[in-house]
């Protein structure tokens, strides 16, 4: 038995079965390596999806997450302390509004607070013209999302998930949500009526297939929502931190949004999320409104502040528009028929495929010491670390004709084809 197969049978009578049974058991990684319990390498084309933003064993996050925890691992919010305040500052700027900052452990726990910063607002806009709601509630309810878009999986949050199969069976949910086809600016004018609180948006959707908005939805999205007094919330949670080639994926179209939320890069790999809440958003939440005793963590803070001045110092932002550019180049060369062409910007891409093989190929590619996700049946997403080297790069295009011939290839003709692997 491999330490593999071990560590599997003991997973699999310990822990849930909810994310099913990982394949690969990992034990270490440095820059963009990683190694398995049985001493297989592989290049890490996925970074625990879009989070290890500067690889693995980064030195800027083991000094500033060591000195950290050397000087102060925990404070609650009884206390402040000086990572988060800067974090909170340089979170600001790099949005370039005036705004707020909350800090929680996870995207989903930033989306719940995005939730909350709107219910405020809207209460508070409604007091102002003298029409305070029930039990301090406003009158507009609604929240408006996108189908296929996935905002997490708490109550609140999957309520907000345009996925029906992943909300359906927990329901019913506290929240109105009406769900629009995304991109479609008629459809969304159509769903924002005078009820509506806000929108939800990923600017590009990450669990759907990397799916890009069409070019001026955002543009069209924040009118619309000025036209009807609902608040734009932008879901960069995926999206964020550099993995498009800018700082954050909606200044490529010019627009602010109300709420921004942000994790999984945000920490390169600690835990942290963030609900920025601009303009009035931003002093939306009164104090006792809202709270996380981790949330905030100064060693998480460390890590996050680690992130930025490396992706800052070392240009990773141009980096990951290069290198993404030379990996779309490269695979789209390779004419392969089950290819079907790539999608998405910077670092975060999908090789679309013409026929349901994800997870045939995502397999093939963990053979030939690539880690990728098959995201969806017909995709495979890649979100390597921004630190992937154009060699590293280069190594994978290499490599790609070969594992494509291993999955279209006869041996495999008779295979079924896999599930894609669901958002954990
Ligand atoms: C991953 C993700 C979430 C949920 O984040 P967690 O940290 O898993 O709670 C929410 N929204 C988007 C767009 C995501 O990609």
């Amino acid at each position: 038995m491999t330490a593999a197969q071990l560590l599997r049978d003991r997973y699999a009578a310990a822990l849930m079965p909810n994310y099913g049974l990982p394949d690969v058991a990992l034990v270490g990684g440095q820059g963009c390596q990683l190694w398995d319990a049985d001493g297989k390498e592989y290049l890490d084309l996925i970074a625990g999806i879009a989070v290890s933003a500067l690889g693995h064993g980064h030195p800027a996050i083991i000094k500033a997450v060591t000195n950290q925890v050397v000087l102060l691992a925990h404070t609650s919010n009884l206390f402040l302390h000086e990572p988060e305040v800067e974090l909170a500052e340089r979170l600001l700027a790099l949005v370039g509004s005036d705004g707020r900052v909350f800090f929680s452990n996870s995207g989903t726990e930033a989306n719940e607070a995005a939730l909350k910063v709107v219910r405020r607002c809207q209460a508070k806009r409604q007091a102002a013209r003298g029409g305070a709601g029930r039990a301090g509630r406003p009158d507009r309810m609604v929240i408006v999302a996108a189908e296929h878009g996935f905002h997490g999986r708490s109550m609140g949050a999957l309520a907000l998930t345009g996925k029906a199969s992943i909300r359906e069976p927990f329901g019913p949910f506290g929240l109105s949500v009406r769900f629009v086809p995304y991109g479609d600016v008629a459809a969304l004018r159509d769903a924002l009526t005078a009820d509506c609180a806000a929108v939800f948006l990923e600017p590009c959707q990450g669990e759907a297939g990397v799916v890009p908005a069409p070019d001026g939805y955002l543009r069209a999205a924040r009118d619309a929502c000025d036209a009807t007094g609902a608040l734009l919330v932008l879901d960069e949670i995926q999206s964020g931190i550099g993995r498009t080639g800018r700082w954050f994926a909606h200044q490529q179209d010019g627009v602010l949004p109300d709420v921004l939320t942000l994790a999984k890069g945000l920490g390169g790999g600690l835990p942290i999320g963030a609900c920025i809440g601009l303009g009035e958003c931003g002093t939306a939440l009164d104090k006792g409104d809202h709270g996380s005793t981790f949330g905030g963590n100064p060693v998480a803070c460390a890590a996050a502040l680690a992130v930025l001045d490396t992706i800052a110092a070392d240009g990773l932002l141009d980096h990951a528009a290069e290198v993404g550019m030379q990996l779309t180049a490269g695979i789209t060369a390779i004419g392969h028929p089950l290819l079907a062409g790539v999608r998405g910007r910077g670092l975060w891409l999908a090789v679309m495929l013409t026929s349901p093989a994800a997870g045939q190929l995502e397999a093939a590619c963990r053979d030939a010491g690539f880690l990728v996700n098959a995201v969806q049946p017909d995709a495979i997403r890649l979100a390597p670390p921004l630190i992937l080297s154009s060699e590293q790069a280069a190594v994978f295009i290499a490599a790609l004709p070969d594992i494509l011939a291993k999955v279209a290839g006869p041996a495999t003709a008779g295979q079924s084809v896999q599930a894609a692997g669901e958002e954990s």
